[in-house]
Order: C-alpha cells, then sequence, then structure tokens
C-alpha cells in the first residue's frame, strides 16, 4: 500500500469517504486536493480532518503551477483522481466547466504527475500509481435486458458529462502507453450514502420526502442503474491502488440493478416505518410518502439501462460489495435523519462558509 496519498476531489461525495476510510483505516499520510466547488464540502471529512495525517491544499487541478508545488511539498507515492464535475443534468444545462475540468484539469494533472514521477529514483518510480477514478456511463446504454458492461466494451457515452469522463480515461491510458505513467483506471456505478449532495436522486428524494415536497421522477421512472454503496467504492478503491495490475481496467459495482421508481418506492417505504406519517382522512387512509411521486419529463439522451459485470476486481483482487442494496439504502436513510445539521448546511448554503483554509 502507498505510503503518502494525493487525493484529488477528496471534499466530494466519494472522495470524501476515500479520505476517512484511508485516515481510519490505515496509517498513510493524506493530500486533499480540492478546488471546493459548490459540490466541495470539507465538513463531510469530520474526524479525518483533525488528524495529523491529513492535509489540504485549496487548488484547482487546472491550476499548473499550483500544482507542482503540490506535488513538490507532498511528495505522494500515489495519486487518486476522482477531482471531476458530477451532475449530469449541470453538464446539460452548461458542458464548459465539465470539458475544463474533466479534461483539462485531467491533462494538467497528468502532466504535473508525469514531471514528479521522472524525477524519483527508480525503486520510488516503479511503485508509484495513478489511480484514475471513472464511471460506468463513458460505456453508454445498454439496451439487451442480460448483457453487462464489461472491461472491454467500447466506450459510446452520450452526455456531455460521460463523454468528459470517457476523454480523461482515454488521456490516462495514452499517458501510460507514450510514456510508461503507472495507471490504474476503474469505472464505477451509481454510488449512494452519507455525505450525498442533495441534488442526486437518493439524498434528493429523502430530503424532499422529509419536507412534504413533490418526489420528482424523470419519464416513467423505468430507467434502470446499479446502485453502490460508497463505502464499499472506497475499500474497492483501496484494494485496485494496493493490489491492481499497472495498465489495468477495473470495473466495480453493486450487483444492484433498481429502476429508478423502485429506488424512489424503496426510499418511501423506509420513511412510511421510520418517520410515519399521521393518518389521514374520514376514511381512515393512512399517507404514504408515495403519494409525493411525481412524473416529470425526461432527461435529454437519458441512457436506459447500465449494468456492471464486476467479477474481473472480485476474481483478481478478492474485492466484494459488504452492502445489499436493502441494507445500504436503510443505513443511507437513517443516515440522513440522524444527521439533519450537515444537511441542512448544505440547503442553506452555510457550508460555503469558512473555506478560507488551505495551504497554497
Ligand atoms: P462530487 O461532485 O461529489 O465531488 C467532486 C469534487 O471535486 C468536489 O469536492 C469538488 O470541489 C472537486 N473539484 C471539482 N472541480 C475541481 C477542480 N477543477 N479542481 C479541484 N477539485 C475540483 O463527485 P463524486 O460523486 O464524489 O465523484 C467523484 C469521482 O467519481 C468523479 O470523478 C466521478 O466522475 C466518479 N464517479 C462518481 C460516481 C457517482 O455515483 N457519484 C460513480 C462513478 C464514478
Amino acid at each position: 500500500m502507498p505510503y503518502r496519498i494525493l487525493v484529488t476531489g477528496g471534499a466530494g461525495f466519494i472522495g470524501s469517504a476515500v479520505i476517512r476510510h484511508l485516515i481510519e483505516s490505515t496509517s498513510c499520510e493524506v493530500a486533499n486536493v480540492d478546488k471546493l466547488t459548490y459540490a466541495g464540502n470539507l465538513e463531510s471529512l469530520t474526524p479525518a480532518t483533525d488528524s495529523e495525517r491529513y492535509h489540504f491544499y485549496k487548488v484547482d487541478i487546472c491550476n499548473a503551477v499550483a500544482l507542482s508545488s503540490v506535488f513538490d511539498e507532498f511528495k505522494p507515492d500515489a495519486v487518486m483522481h476522482l477531482a471531476a464535475e458530477s451532475h449530469v443534468d449541470r453538464s446539460i444545462d452548461g458542458p464548459a466547466e465539465f470539458i475544463e475540468t474533466n479534461i483539462v484539469g485531467t491533462y494538467c494533472l497528468l502532466e504535473a504527475t508525469r514531471r514528479y514521477w521522472y524525477g524519483l529514483p527508480k525503486t520510488d518510480k516503479d511503485a508509484f500509481r495513478f489511480h484514475h477514478i471513472s464511471t460506468d456511463e463513458v460505456y453508454g446504454d445498454l439496451e439487451g435486458a442480460v448483457e453487462l458492461f464489461t472491461e472491454t466494451t467500447p466506450y459510446a457515452p452520450s452526455s456531455p458529462y460521460s463523454a468528459s469522463k470517457a476523454s480523461s480515461d482515454h488521456l490516462v491510458r495514452a499517458w501510460q502507453r507514450t510514456y510508461g505513467l503507472p495507471v490504474l483506471i476503474t469505472n464505477c456505478s451509481n454510488n449512494y450514502g452519507p455525505y450525498h449532495f442533495p441534488e442526486k436522486l437518493i439524498p434528493h428524494v429523502i430530503l424532499n420526502a422529509l419536507s412534504g415536497k413533490p418526489l420528482p421522477v424523470y419519464g416513467d421512472g423505468s430507467q434502470i442503474r446499479d446502485w453502490l454503496y460508497v463505502e464499499d467504492h472506497a475499500r474497492a478503491l483501496l484494494a485496485v491502488l494496493s493490489k491492481g495490475k499497472v495498465g489495468e481496467t477495473y470495473n466495480i459495482g453493486g450487483h444492484n440493478e433498481k429502476r429508478n421508481l423502485e429506488v424512489v418506492e424503496t426510499i418511501c417505504e423506509l420513511l412510511d416505518k421510520l418517520v410515519p406519517l399521521t393518518a389521514e382522512g374520514d376514511r381512515g387512509q393512512t399517507h404514504t410518502y408515495k403519494n409525493l411521486i411525481t412524473f416529470v419529463a425526461d432527461r435529454p439522451g437519458h441512457d436506459r439501462r447500465y449494468a456492471i459485470d464486476a467479477s474481473k476486481i472480485q476474481r483478481e483482487l478478492g474485492w466484494a460489495p459488504q452492502e445489499t442494496f436493502e441494507s445500504g439504502i436503510r443505513k443511507t436513510v437513517q443516515w440522513y435523519l440522524d444527521n439533519p445539521d450537515w444537511w441542512q448546511r448544505v440547503l442553506s448554503g452555510e457550508y460555503q462558509l469558512g473555506r478560507l483554509g488551505g495551504q497554497l
């Protein structure tokens, strides 16, 4: 396992889970390189931020000079690259930032890494790893009911988000092939769990339900996604970083294919049990959160189905998810019920105050 790990996007949903895991379960030194966009929230990192092994650099990955300073100061043994613009709807409304961060930013990071890596002594150079974290959305839409994405499925991205991630995957492979940079790539399915920004489907539905607002479902809700609990993803990433073979791609998934409507209905059923609505009306019908479900116009270019074949990582690295969808979604709903301080500060914008920290 590398000892000094530079994580980009460590204040985001998955990056914060990775850093919490690294600080709690390993003895690694961790540098979090994050620009703190709207999606970055340092409050997702407590209590890891109290550790002396945690270091924060408020840096944009498109800033080549600042990135080089971080490399020279922190001297990483590995990079885990998670910084990205990640929300498909935002990429449809405004693709420019997706091109800038996901493509240009990945290029800048690869070049900063290459310059630093060239200067390392031979043994450190051989042990160094650049781990690029990507998505199953690069493979596009699965039309058949039985087909699964494997590591050799051709790329066919549909949205500006997935096209920008596909581009970044190609850049990373090219830097290995051309310059010999020791890279690892992972493509993962939809994540869910604690500290998920409320614009994404699962937290959006939980929080809207709790405040009695409509629960929007795109189209007829029949789009299928594979769901993975975020802490299972963090464990998979550490398995790949410590045991993965250089130049290889590993698909990561939860074996949990669900229709979007099914996901929303499951959340409603959990809330019906955990925070029951009072009986209403003269016929004594019981309210259910399902009454809040509202079908809205579908997203343009919306992929119908994603499903991952994660057998390679299981076979070669011994990783398998610990949570089923049923156990993970229960934990997630309970987490939002137990942590109103976190999400209320996100909804009010207060989480963006006090962001003056950082070393560069
Ligand atoms: P997120 O949007 O929650 O977090 C992204 C983080 O990157 C934020 O902290 C943000 O401040 C930071 N960032 C954005 N632009 C930056 C820049 N120019 N410089 C430095 N930092 C910047 O994203 P996430 O859901 O945690 O996803 C992390 C990675 O995993 C992304 O690369 C994403 O494509 C990939 N991924 C996500 C999912 C998912 O379901 N969320 C699934 C598979 C893969």
